[in-house]
This record gives C-alpha cells, sequence and structure tokens, in this order.
C-alpha cells in the first residue's frame, strides 16, 4: 500500500481551534512542513453566554478565544506546526453578531493567505454535521475547484466516525462540485491525537462527553483523505 504523500509545504485548513488536530494530527506530526489555518478564529468585541464562555469560563468573548488560542499555539508547537489564526465568528458568536453570507470572505481571506504560503498541497475539511464546518467545506471547495495547488479533503472527526452515515451523503453533495479520487489512509504516531488534545484543557472533555464512542475511535483511527481531481462536469460556471 502507498502511503498518502501530498507534496510539502502543506497547508491543512481547521475549522475551529482544534480541528486539524481531531482530523489530522497524525499526519500533520509526520511532516515537517505544515501550517494549519485556522478559519473561524476570531472573537466579537462583546460579553456572550454560550458554548465558548461555558468551556472556557470566559463570558468575555475576546478572553475566551484567547484562552483556546494559547491552548491552540501549544498544540502547534507539540507537532512543530506552523500556524494562522484568521478571525471569523464560529457558530456560537453568530447570535450576537449578524453573518450575513461570509462564505466569499472567507474564501478571499484563505486565496490570500494561499498565496503568502505558497504550499504545493492543501488540505480542507470534507465538512460534516456543524453548520460551521459545512460553511468552512464549502468555501474551500469553491477555492479548489479552480486551484493551482493538489487539493486533499479530510474527514472531520469525531463527526464521521460517531456518524458514519454523514459520509457518503457529504461525499455525494462534494461530487457535484468537485471530482474525488479514492479515500487514502494515514497512520503514524497512534499516542500522538491524545497527547495534543489534551494541550486544548478547555475543549478535551466537552468533545469526549458529546461523542463517546466517536470520541474513542477519533483518537486511535488512522486519518482518511480524498484527492480532488477536478471541477466536477458542469460545476464550472462560478
Ligand atoms: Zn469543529
Amino acid at each position: 500500500m502507498t502511503k498518502f504523500s501530498p507534496l510539502q509545504p502543506i497547508v491543512v485548513i481547521s475549522t475551529h481551534l482544534d480541528d486539524a488536530v481531531l482530523s489530522c494530527a497524525q499526519f500533520i506530526h509526520a511532516h515537517s512542513d505544515v501550517t494549519v489555518i485556522t478559519v473561524l478564529a476570531g472573537a466579537p468585541d462583546a460579553f456572550h453566554e454560550g458554548y465558548n464562555s461555558r468551556t472556557t469560563g470566559e463570558p468575555f468573548a475576546p478572553n475566551a478565544i484567547k484562552k483556546r488560542r494559547d491552548e491552540d499555539a501549544e498544540a502547534m508547537s507539540m507537532l512543530s506546526a506552523h500556524y494562522v489564526w484568521l478571525e471569523f465568528h464560529d457558530n456560537d458568536y453568530l447570535q450576537v453578531l449578524t453573518r450575513s453570507d461570509d462564505k466569499q470572505e472567507i474564501r478571499d481571506a484563505l486565496s490570500q493567505v494561499l498565496e503568502e504560503r505558497r504550499p504545493k498541497s492543501v488540505l480542507s475539511p470534507l465538512g460534516l454535521f456543524h453548520p460551521d464546518h459545512l460553511a468552512v467545506s464549502d468555501a474551500c471547495l469553491e477555492l479548489a475547484k479552480k486551484s493551482a495547488y493538489e487539493w486533499y479533503l479530510y474527514l472531520d472527526m469525531p463527526y464521521g466516525l460517531a456518524m458514519p452515515k454523514a459520509v457518503p451523503e457529504r461525499l455525494a453533495t462534494v461530487e457535484k462540485t468537485v471530482n474525488l479520487a479514492t479515500p487514502e489512509l494515514f497512520s503514524g504516531d497512534p499516542d500522538i491525537k491524545r497527547n495534543v488534545m489534551k494541550l486544548y484543557a478547555t475543549q478535551f472533555a466537552p468533545t469526549k462527553s458529546n461523542h463517546r464512542r466517536g470520541f474513542r475511535a477519533t483518537m486511535k483511527a488512522p486519518e482518511q483523505f480524498w484527492k480532488i481531481t477536478g471541477p466536477a462536469s458542469g460545476s464550472n460556471r462560478s
């Protein structure tokens, strides 16, 4: 079996501050030139009660996100990865801000960082279940179908393992935009993901309790990737 080995430098696009690790920690750990771009790593200048305040104990959004960014910086350091945080807001904060349609803005911001980083390969989420994951995945697919970079999708964990039926459904939607090769698996250090996830001290317990079995599988399972082989026919107009 050939090992999944995209050309470096590599950019991994992460929806939230922890998704690249949940889905790709073994892969990132095994590669020396990886930059993780987290899209929804911003905070409104406001107090807000919700997921971020509950998990971090910080009702002032900038403080909550600072805590989460500090965890991410430590995790990236353990994986020897570079990182970039974009200022878009996650779903928790959309209740205090009106997010009209920021897919175009996300696309533009990502496009700019990719131009600066000049990767040879880009990995972005398949886009499962969570509305934030879908939004980021859709923005990435629009870039991917016209991209000169080698582009791959990764299985969002724990969602893909906790809700396996969601995977073929999402693949069918994605394949209206791009063509995908047969999925490839990657296995690296079997302990690395749990060790890095523990650095996300505010997220480890809630993620574990939200996805009991899926979480256990996520810590050990091989990571899964699909290469985008080109735009799907009829999807090339925009
Ligand atoms: Zn997420």
